[in-house]
């Protein structure tokens, strides 16, 4: 991450919130100029620029290692309105058919309203990707790492094939900030949904793009800014503590890895069909060794299936009990939650698609936080896990 630094008005550690909805003008003249866009640097309105959601966007871009980045309202906020920049009435999008399931359904029943058609595909099918582009393909749209089956994505393939037929690669980098860096991979817009690792809390709704400054610029342009014009903008007070825990990320992201890593390990020495990319047993193992950054691990999400998703939540509601982790959706909190994806984040999927794609119904997703004493939640794990499993309490 490159160092950034911004100080508080009166030089405190910190910058202010700048809460501001609507900023003076010192000379009138300025205010047309800025308008006509002949003059910059200057704050005009919050649904165009703020300085806290400004400072944000530069630490992001930092992280992310892209030349800007522009805080909305929502992940969804964040890829709706990429692709609303990106696109017009009759384009197409290849995008990865293991998305998360608000994402396939914007790609499925939205978009397709607009004019705008998607083809899913095996994203670690890089033939089957290439076979999929059209003259009026302008997208390819893939997960880093998959919600809710963790595959991974061949970003250096996926680039080489955006390279030559010279679209766009759009990533979401959602469930492994840190880990992975997409821009260094080649792609050209990255989203997460803030909501998550980003904000690590659970308490709070956000999203970000990051990308070329000509791309990002182009997000608030007055005229045609997708994010100007429909006005999904992050708050500067949510900017400003998304400002602050950037900082702790690091120490989160291998946090969580780190507990992953010991309860996967665990899992699968107990022959507990766990899948976590951590693990050599994960198909993109390697793969994802050749794209990730050290020192974070791989990341705090992994699945068991369970077989049904009436057995799925029996583990789940035990796993509750024991006060091992929380049955809700969303993932990146400091303590563990768990969902059955094929009934809840996935269920926009039509059951025939679910199978398709591997998804199987029994699927528990977890989202391993780092909160409890490790050797603590393995033992609250196995004595839940053999309950329901094997009828027996360990
Ligand atoms: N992208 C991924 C991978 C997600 O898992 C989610 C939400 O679960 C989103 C995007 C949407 O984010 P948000 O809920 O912040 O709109």
């Amino acid at each position: 991450m490159r160092d950034i630094q911004h100080f508080g008005e009166e030089g405190g550690v910190v910058p202010v919130i700048d809460v501001a909805s609507t900023s003076t003008f010192l000379n009138p003249a300025d205010m047309e100029r800025t308008f006509h866009g002949e003059l910059e640097g200057c704050y005009l309105y919050s649904r165009h620029s703020n300085p806290s959601v400004t400072a944000f966007g530069r630490k992001f871009a930092a992280l992310e290692g892209t030349e800007a980045a522009l805080g909305v309202s929502s992940g969804m906020a964040a890829i709706a309105s990429t692709l609303d920049q990106l696109l017009s009435q009759n384009d197409h999008i290849v995008a990865s058919r293991t998305i998360y399931g608000g994402t396939y359904a914007l790609f499925r029943n939205h978009l397709p309203r607009r004019g705008i058609t998607v083809t899913f595909v095996d994203a670690d099918n890089l033939e089957a990707v290439e076979k999929a582009i059209r003259p009026e393909t302008k997208v390819i749209f893939t997960e880093s790492l998959s919600n809710p089956l963790l595959r991974m994505a061949n970003l250096k393939g996926l680039s080489k094939i955006k390279d030559r037929h010279r679209i766009k690669l759009v990533v979401d980098n959602t469930f492994v900030p840190m880990i992975i860096t997409p821009a260094d991979h080649g792609a050209d817009v990255v989203i997460h949904s803030c909501t998550k690792y980003i904000s690590g809390a659970s308490d709070m709704i956000s999203g970000v793009i990051a990308g070329s400054r000509e791309f990002i610029s182009s997000l608030i342009d007055i005229n045609s800014g997708s994010v100007m014009l429909t006005g999904p903008v992050m708050d500067s007070k949510i900017a400003h503590e998304l400002y602050l825990r950037l900082d702790h990320l690091p120490i989160r992201l291998e946090a969580h890895s780190r507990y992953a890593q010991f309860l996967a390990e665990k899992m699968e020495s107990q022959d507990i069909p766990v899948f976590y990319p951590g693990l050599r047993s994960h198909p993109e193992h390697e793969l994802m060794k050749s794209h990730m950054n050290p020192g974070f691990g791989f990341g705090g999400m992994l699945t068991l299936d369970c077989g049904t998703s009436k057995k799925a939540m029996e583990l789940a509601g035990e796993l509750q009990n024991s006060k091992f982790g929380l049955y809700a959706v969303s993932l990146g909190f400091s303590r563990t939650l768990m969902s059955c994806p094929s009934v809840s984040t996935s269920s926009e999927i039509p059951e025939a698609e679910q199978r398709e794609m591997n998804l199987s119904p029994g699927l528990l997703r977890l989202s391993i936080g780092f909160a409890g004493e490790l050797d603590a939640q393995w033992n609250r794990f196995i004595e839940s896990y053999r309950k329901v499993f094997r009828g027996t309490s360990a």
